[in-house]
């Protein structure tokens, strides 16, 4: 599915699409990233900014949930407390329910699909993890230092692959 884009360009939405155009560009997108350090960072967060928010307009996130059914979440304790309340849970029965350690030591849902996902929807929405609220993180300060992870959900997530696209456009 596409939708049009206020400037022209086209906000492509379809998942498969996006994934298979975000392996196929792997190394353009590499390259890119490359450019973009090289740019002044507070412009780099006004143009992100910017530009994710009217692509985010333009997508609804109800219809996608690809986040939340693809990556691992880390909620932090704070989190962690509020979901457990929302749930009417003890704490320590929430995380022995939900939550592991990863590699690291973080606590992470420890399934994918988000167990907090049912019928394609988020069941503690206003009560969902911080991560969650600002994912895929484009109006947060100082994007240069993230880019990496911009890299990473490209292939995931359409607000961010659409902000890169138009990234790359106003390069071009
Ligand atoms: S807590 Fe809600 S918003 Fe966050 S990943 Fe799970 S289902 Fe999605
Ligand atoms: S944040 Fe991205 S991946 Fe998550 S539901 Fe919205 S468009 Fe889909």
């Amino acid at each position: 599915m596409e939708l049009s884009f206020e400037s022209g360009s086209a906000i492509i939405a379809d998942l498969n699409l996006i994934e298979k155009m975000a392996t196929r560009q792997e190394e353009e997108n590499q390259n890119f990233i490359s450019f973009l350090k090289s740019r002044n960072p507070l412009e780099l967060d006004q143009w992100v900014s910017e530009i994710s928010k009217d692509v985010a307009a333009q997508i609804d996130c109800k219809k996608c949930g690809n986040c939340c059914r693809s990556l691992t979440v880390a909620p932090d304790y704070q989190d962690i407390s509020r979901l457990a309340n929302a749930l009417q849970q003890e704490t320590h029965e929430f995380k022995r329910k939900y939550m592991r350690r990863d590699h690291v030591g973080d606590m992470v849902f420890k399934q994918r699909p988000c167990p907090m996902l049912k019928n394609g929807l988020c069941s503690v929405y206003e009560d969902r993890p911080k991560t969650c609220r600002t994912y895929p993180h484009l109006e947060k300060n100082n994007v240069i230092s993230r880019l990496g992870n911009v890299l990473s959900n490209l292939k995931v997530c359409p607000i961010a692959f659409n902000t890169f696209e138009l990234l790359k456009l106003r390069f071009a």
